[in-house]
């Protein structure tokens, strides 16, 4: 560290973090206490011109692009460098909650506080990012546009989507006032650093406050047919039966068995449908879905060798056929290991114990990590819920999160 960037004396205001997240929760707020602000309507309209007003007290420029990604740029000494970056998302889930998304993007305007209450000028630029529709509630998929900007969707397949109501996504966009001059993938980056809820029960359950993440688990999706052939439960004898719910469920029993074998990996089977689902008929026909997840993808591959042949074995000994169609898949994603360190060294030297974790849920930083050195920071929820109106965390812990993104913040504008 050549200039004197360490700040490591610098802490954000727990309080002024606390009172934003309370502040911003009444855009949507819905009677249970949760928000309800779905992308690119009139409560995110509300919420953006508070950020960009909020954000223009604390003295920063704020630039918007073509598909209504926000940037709140504090200059630097030298600002010719690209920008080390923070943020998250501000739109909800129907019933979401006052916390996912939005901690990442307060908790960056904490930083910015931090910083300017200081009086500390770093070295690069610094800029607070919200990404619009990471949700993919009100239009799908979800991360739409840290997506575009990654290059993974092109901007007119994301302009040209539709709600259910059969609005269009570029239309609405341009309705609430929000579609920027910049094309969406041009801005520079140096590094990003999210800091979101887990999610999850992990840090909760350990009893600990910061989530180092190494990653996001790499997800692959199939779709299962098994065919029998209906008869009559009376008169059909066992061995002569082609019962395709019974095979189905040893295929369901097997892929709990491979996600074991593969631990930590994870296999779901969330729906079936059973035909002709009647008390006296032999079902002739099932369908069901395969959720399967690991944080490296040669273990994914080796889980969808295994349990295709499981299936494969268990139809042959039912008599039944048995037809496998993947339908989505999300490669693992690692997360640079020089940032993720310096979520560690700051989370250290805040006082926490990090723990490594790899996150279920996919996220803006995801995409994001495709185009610049990205890590993100975790901290608990209450019962591990999310996309809940009772989602619920601590003032103690929303201001840890804030402080170790500050510390990795500092560190990443003396390093790159
Ligand atoms: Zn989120």
């Amino acid at each position: 560290m050549g200039l004197k960037t360490s700040g490591s004396n610098l802490r954000v205001d727990g309080e002024a973090l606390w009172a934003d997240l309370m502040e911003t929760a009444r855009f949507g707020g819905t009677p249970k206490g949760g928000v309800k602000r779905l992308t690119l309507t009139a409560e995110d309209r509300q919420v953006r011109d508070w950020f960009v007003k909020t954000c223009e007290e604390l003295g920063c420029t704020v630039s918007c692009d073509s598909m209504g990604n926000l940037f709140a740029r504090r200059p630097g000494l030298d600002d010719s460098l690209p920008p080390i970056t923070m943020g998250s998302h501000l739109d909800t889930q129907p019933t979401g909650g006052k916390f996912d998304g939005i901690l990442g993007v307060l908790g960056g305007l904490a930083v910015l506080r931090a910083l300017r209450e200081a009086g500390h000028v770093t070295r690069h630029p610094i800029e607070l990012i919200n990404w619009t529709n990471e949700e993919g509630s009100r239009f799908t998929p979800p991360m739409m546009c840290s997506g575009v900007f990654a290059g993974i969707f092109t901007e007119q397949e994301v302009l040209d989507k539709r709600d259910r109501a059969g609005l269009r996504f570029g239309d609405e966009l341009e309705a609430i006032g929000y579609r920027g001059g910049e094309v969406c993938g041009q801005h520079p980056i140096a590094a990003y650093f999210e800091l979101h809820i887990e999610q999850g029960p992990i840090l909760e359950a350990e009893e600990l406050t910061i989530g180092a993440v190494a990653g996001v688990q790499g997800m692959r999706w199939y779709e299962v047919t098994v065919r029998g052939r209906d008869a009559h439960a009376g008169s059909t004898p066992m061995p002569l039966r082609h019962d395709a719910l019974l095979a189905s469920a040893h295929m369901i029993a097997a892929l709990a068995e491979v996600a074991r074998a593969h631990a930590p990996a994870v296999g779901t089977v969330g729906l079936i449908e059973n035909r002709p689902n009647s008390n006296n008929v032999v079902p002739g026909e099932t369908f069901f879905t395969v959720d399967i997840r690991h944080p490296e993808d040669h273990v994914v591959a080796a889980m969808e060798a295994a349990f295709q042949e499981r299936f494969r074995a268990i139809a042959e000994t039912g008599g039944v056929d048995v037809e496998i169609v993947p339908i989505w898949d999300a490669p693992a994603v690692h997360f640079d290991p020089a940032c993720v360190a310096m979520v560690t060294d700051a989370a250290r030297e805040a006082g926490f114990a990090p723990r490594s974790i790899v996150s279920g849920p996919g996220h803006d930083a995801a995409y994001v990590a495709r185009v610049a050195p990205t890590a993100m920071i975790f901290v608990p929820c209450k019962d591990g819920l999310s996309h809940n109106e009772e989602e619920s965390i601590t003032q103690a812990d929303a201001q840890a999160g804030a402080n170790v993104l500050l510390g990795a913040i500092l560190r990443a504008d003396a390093a790159f």
